[in-house]
């Protein structure tokens, strides 16, 4: 074992929210501002934290709008990205939610988790290629602003996945694109995720190690086991 990996791990593929930055809490916060006026609207009961993990968590940001409401028996119309700002539509709750994220990310800053920043280190000392693999259409400027970027080789974002058509997790897709820049087989590949629709995509794409990184509850620890997950961690730093 190195760093707490088989030893025929060669690449670290890694989410982003959740897993080396501290912002999966901004996200749940900005769905829940988003989401509660639609829901109210219905009289519906507001977002909580149980439907933001098990519907909404890891997904692509339309997904997440319709897996969630569906979920509450909505099926608002897609839309297009000219509706108004307040329309009911999937594109705009999803243009709402965006702007909600970046204002708190641009306010209040990213937090990245030590015990992940030491671990980045360890990886790339151990000569491990480093792959983020996000969702998130903000993975680039999150990057940068902490500094993150120098110790990540390649990225697979929100971007990345809708530019090629990919399906987002809990598809493996994107996780099997990272693998592909990192140039080493799914088997050789390590996925670190704090949600369950993540832990399943690296289950589904047959990576050879699943690390399940529980920043919740024991019941959270025993979701992402569920999901697939080799071992589950409270933090980067356990393995280390
Ligand atoms: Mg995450």
């Amino acid at each position: 074992m190195v760093l707490g990996l088989p030893d025929t791990i060669q690449a670290c593929l890694f989410d982003l929210d959740g897993v080396l930055t501290d912002t999966a809490s901004v996200h749940r916060a900005a769905w829940a501002a988003v989401f509660d006026p639609v829901l109210a609207a219905h009289g519906q009961k507001p977002f909580s934290d149980d439907d933001y993990n098990e519907y909404v968590d890891g997904k692509p940001r339309l997904d997440g709008v319709r897996d969630y409401l569906a979920s509450r028996g909505l099926h608002p119309p897609e839309g297009s990205d000219d509706d108004p700002e307040d329309a009911e539509t999937v594109r705009a709750i999803a243009a709402r939610k965006n702007a909600e994220v970046l204002r708190r990310i641009r306010e209040e800053g990213v937090r990245v988790y030590p015990g992940s920043r030491r671990y980045l280190e360890a990886a790339m000392d151990a000569g491990l290629r480093r792959v983020v693999v996000s969702s998130s259409a903000n993975t680039e400027e999150v990057l940068r602003v902490t500094g993150l970027d120098e110790l990540i080789e390649h990225r697979v974002d929100g971007v990345t996945i809708e530019k090629q058509g990919l399906a987002g997790k809990p598809a493996p897709d994107s996780f099997l694109a990272g693998a592909r820049l990192a140039g080493t087989e799914p088997a050789h590949a390590a996925v670190f995720e704090d949600a369950t629709a993540g832990v399943e995509a690296g289950h589904r794409g047959g990576f050879g190690y699943v690390v399940g990184v529980n920043r919740i509850d024991q019941a959270h620890a025993r979701a992402l086991a569920e999901h697939g997950a080799h071992v589950v961690v409270d933090d980067l730093a356990d393995l280390l």
